[in-house]
């Protein structure tokens, strides 16, 4: 039979701590505060304790104890992530263990493509590292210079390099995992091709910290790109954005890096509150796509291609006007409109967000469609439509009215998730596209999953943490 649960005291923080040293197990309130509110503030919770291991077996002693005690433990990274994952409940039961300190990377080896890195690495800093070795890690994120590689693979997070790389689950060969009752899952190779059973990584990868801590990768490098180029192009509609892709797909192949599309609205917000922005285009449109284009040919090809795309697409109408970033400076301008776009929402008030995703071609009637419902339901709210419409991604969020009432519009949430989340089902899709499940959609994910799906999760859940030490009540 389980051992019952044993109360989180002095004498069980004292043999934690004990794991790690105590410079590294938090038990004062200052210090703990950091690891129990993120950064908008949406999900708050409490712990007695932050344990910061420096390896692999620190890791693993903690989850042995933490099973022998039923001690529930929640893995953080960088707690950029959006959806309430990382964080502790309020029961002030749950301990946190922080990744950060194990930061190491272990290997670059640029015959077989890959970096070997510990969970706790900055992307960032990872980045910087395969650029050193005159490799690309293609992962790009606003957050890259906090979150890190365990919290990526555990988010499968996306961002703007997805079209052409693939999300951090395509990125990862292989994986180190400490299980819920500390044993190690020793499984970093470097194999493009391994079809021995089931792909137990994939688990892990997309698994929120719900099955295991994430201590080490084995990831995925490309050749760097000779040359980048980015225009800013101008349309009438997303049908025309649509018609860009094709055009950007049939000539451009996996050169098209980057293929974001912005509606008028979050630009004026953004032109309206971030000083330092500037119109991309002379002229206003209904609708932009942000274009990027790599090469590894040479430092002329990703200009020649990029101008050859945008001729064809104002010839045929598709495009009425468009930039190509003419500095690195430009470059850098242009890519800050796109990152800085979720901020400048904050000075217009309240604003109810959604991460969706449609197959590319359903986002023309998606847009439009979610227009007319959500002028139904809150009639003058203002759509701020904005993202990855290469990978079918968008962050379709909902600003209040302006002069309405602020807090009727709140009352409007779940709503309003519930309206544009069936256009998103009816359409095929997906109503996390990228931010994952975490705290914030578990019970839709329960009310609205396949119940085959949600039995087969749960069983997967019940066989690797029989317990259910492993951040509870998250996912599923
Ligand atoms: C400005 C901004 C821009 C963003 N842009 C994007 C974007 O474009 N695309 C995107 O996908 N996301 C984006 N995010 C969300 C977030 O950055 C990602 O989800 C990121 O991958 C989380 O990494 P992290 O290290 O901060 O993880 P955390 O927030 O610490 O944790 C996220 C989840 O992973 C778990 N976890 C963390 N580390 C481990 C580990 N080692 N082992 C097991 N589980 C672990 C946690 O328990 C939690 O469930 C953005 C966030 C911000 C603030």
């Amino acid at each position: 039979m389980d051992a019952p649960a044993q109360p989180l005291d002095e004498t069980l923080i004292r043999s934690f701590a004990g794991i790690v040293g105590d410079r590294y197990a938090l038990t004062a309130e200052a210090d703990i505060a950091p690891y129990t509110v993120e950064r908008r503030g949406l999900f708050g919770g409490s712990t007695p304790l932050v344990l910061r291991p420096g390896c692999t077996d620190e890791v693993s002693r903690i989850m042995a104890l933490a099973s022998e005690t039923r001690t529930p433990v929640v893995p953080q990274g960088g707690n950029t992530g959006l959806v309430g994952g990382q964080m502790p409940d309020g029961s002030g039961r749950e301990i946190v263990v922080s990744l950060s300190r194990m930061n190491r990377i272990r290997e670059i080896d640029t015959t077989s493509n890959t970096i070997t890195a510990e969970a706790g690495v900055v992307l960032q800093t990872l980045q910087e590292a395969a650029d050193g070795a005159d490799r690309l890690f293609p992962l790009s994120l606003g957050s890259q210079g906090s979150c890190q590689i365990g919290g990526n693979l555990s988010s499968n997070a996306g961002g703007t390099g997805v079209l052409a790389y693939g999300n951090a689950r395509e990125l990862c060969l292989g994986l180190e995992v400490v299980l819920p009752d500390g044993r190690i899952f020793d499984d970093l190779r470097k194999l493009k091709k391994d079809n021995t059973g089931y792909d137990l990584k994939d688990l892990f990868v997309g698994g929120e910290g719900t099955l295991g801590i994430i201590t080490a990768a084995v990831l995925k490098l490309f050749p760097r790109p000779k040359s980048r180029e980015i225009a800013w192009a101008g349309l009438n509609s997303p049908d025309e954005a649509l018609g860009l892709y094709r055009l950007a797909q049939d000539r451009g192949g996996p050169s098209v890096t980057a293929f974001e599309l912005v509606m008028e609205t979050p630009l004026e917000f953004l032109l309206r509150h971030n000083p330092s922005a500037q119109r991309p285009l002379a002229e206003r449109y209904p609708c932009y796509v942000m274009l990027e284009i790599s090469s590894v040919r040479s430092a002329s090809d990703a200009r020649e291609l990029i101008e050859d795309i945008l001729t064809a697409a104002m010839e045929q109408g598709v495009v009425l006007d468009a930039a190509i970033a003419a500095s690195g400076q430009q470059f850098s301008d242009f890519w800050a409109l796109r990152e800085n776009m979720s901020e400048a929402q904050k000075p217009e008030g309240f604003s109810i967000k959604h991460d969706i995703s449609v197959p590319v071609a359903a986002i023309p009637r998606f847009i439009a469609e979610g227009a007319d419902l959500v002028e139904q339901v809150a009639p003058g709210a203002r759509v701020v439509c904005f993202g990855h419409m290469g990978d079918g991604n968008l962050h379709y969020n909902v600003s209040e009215p302006v002069g309405g009432d602020s807090a009727a519009f709140q009352a409007l949430y779940g709503r309003m998730n519930e309206t544009v989340h069936a256009l998103v089902h009816n359409l095929g899709g997906s109503f996390s596209a990228e931010h994952g499940i975490g705290r914030l959609k578990r019970d839709e994910l329960i009310a609205t999953a396949p119940p085959v799906a949600t039995e087969l999760m749960r069983a997967v859940k019940r066989a690797i943490d029989p317990l259910g030490i492993m951040n509870p009540n998250k996912v599923i």
